[in-house]
């Protein structure tokens, strides 16, 4: 499947060309593949077909309406960790039975909304939680259903800010006290204990850490078999790596299958919650060279997407490959590719070799996951366009943002 490929000499996604998108939409503009996104939920929907099974899409890595709207359509599930996802996983026709809400501080408010929704299942993170969790359900009548994110203290090798299944991380509750607040939930009476839940980071390249989590999971699975509480499903999280430049990404089969052969003759029904693994390759930011300063030391590139677009390469040093949307025959030079906002840390790819003009339009690859979903309004920079590519045809997802919208959160003293 070629989302975005080089026709007759300058990059589309799918059939259309992205200098007519920019032009139609303007720049900065995020461009998603519908035919990218659908191979992508695909993937996962192959190896589970006849499996007892559910993809929970983690909202945060890309949350707009028009993606979320798509994998809804095609059976997928939710994973939100806010009040806020979750209302925007109903509002692109979620089926509330297949949401699952992960995140270390949901509040009070968030619960009975979760509650009143029918959810199928609160990932718990702490002992207060759960016992907040079982006070509100109590106070509305309610029963919550829910799993124990248990952290297997294994190493997923990722990016630190990404690891969350090690035990100095926020997340989950210590593999070592899960025992005791399993059996501390199958005594609190609005509580109906469903499942066991692990996340161990994200990006991940090597599958051989999700296999180590799941025999540690399994472990705590039998023994709480053994004291009476039996689990119905089991949740792997997300965490799936992607090829951002020369990495091996492995593919969804090389993940799951060691999985479900441990999984084999269990009679638990799987959930995963897959985000940047569905999303991140189906999408990219496309941005326009404002100016050119060439340097001694350096050569600057101005181009008009920033750190507040794309956090990625400022927060986490990420790479994104940066491709020309038509290709010039010059000369290439070293450029750092930057953006306009008053930060040094604002830049979107160091030294790359590319022949550019002034006016030039540049395809920031791999940004379909933690782009837009993170990004922000610093410098007063109304957040860009998203377009979804199907075919011949482009839909505006949403629209850009403009200062007026954002003036108008403000107010002065009287
Ligand atoms: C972020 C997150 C995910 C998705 O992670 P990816 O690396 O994007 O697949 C899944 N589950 C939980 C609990 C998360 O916090």
């Amino acid at each position: 499947m070629t989302a975005f490929s080089l026709k007759n000499g300058t990059l589309h996604a799918e059939n259309v060309a992205l200098a007519s998108i920019a032009e139609r939409f303007g720049t900065p503009c995020y461009v998603y593949s519908r035919a990218a996104l659908e191979a992508s939920l695909d993937e996962f929907l192959a190896e589970l077909q006849g499996i007892d099974a559910l993809v929970c899409y983690a909202v945060k890595a890309n949350s707009n309406l028009g993606i979320l709207n798509l994998f809804a359509r095609r059976g997928a599930g939710f994973d939100i960790v806010s009040g806020g996802e979750l209302q925007r996983a109903l509002a692109a026709g979620a089926d509330p039975q297949k949401i699952v809400f992960s995140g270390v501080g949901k509040t009070a408010d968030e619960m009975r909304l979760a509650l009143n929704t029918g959810i199928l299942c609160f990932n718990v993170e702490s002992a207060p939680e759960l016992d907040r969790l079982n006070e509100v359900a109590g106070s509305i009548g309610k029963k919550a259903s829910i799993s124990l994110r248990v952290n297997p203290n294994v190493d997923a090798k990722t990016h630190p800010y990404i690891s969350t299944g090690l035990k100095e991380n926020k997340f989950g509750v210590a593999y070592e006290d899960a025992l005791a607040l399993y059996r501390h939930a199958a005594a609190l009476p609005n509580i109906a204990i469903s499942g066991i839940d692990c996340h161990i980071g994200s990006q991940l390249l090597d599958p051989a850490p999700f296999a180590e989590a799941l025999d540690k999971i399994l472990l705590l699975v039998d023994q709480l078999a053994a004291e009476g509480i039996q689990l119905h499903h089991i949740d792997l999280g997300g965490g799936l790596g992607i090829r951002y430049s020369d990495e091996t990404a492995p593919t969804v089969k090389s993940y799951l299958g060691p999985l479900l052969a441990k999984l084999a003759g269990r009679k638990l029904k799987i959930v995963l919650e897959p985000g940047r693994r569905l999303v991140g390759n189906a999408g990219l930011l496309l941005t326009k060279v404002e100016y050119l300063k060439p340097g001694e030391v350096k050569n600057f590139a101005i181009v008009d997407a920033a750190m507040n677009d794309l956090a990625r390469p400022a927060l986490y040093d990420a790479w994104h490959d940066i491709l020309p949307v038509a290709p010039h025959t010059g000369a290439e030079q070293s450029w750092e590719i930057v953006g306009p906002v008053c930060e040094s840390g604002d830049f979107l790819g160091h030294g790359r070799s590319l022949a550019l003009q002034p006016g030039d339009l540049l395809a920031i690859m791999s940004a379909g996951a933690y782009g837009m979903a993170m990004s922000s309004n610093y410098n007063t920079r109304p957040r860009a366009a998203e377009v979804l590519v199907d075919g011949n045809q482009v839909h505006l997802v949403r629209r850009r943002e403009t200062v007026e919208q954002l003036l108008a959160q403000d107010a002065m003293l009287p």
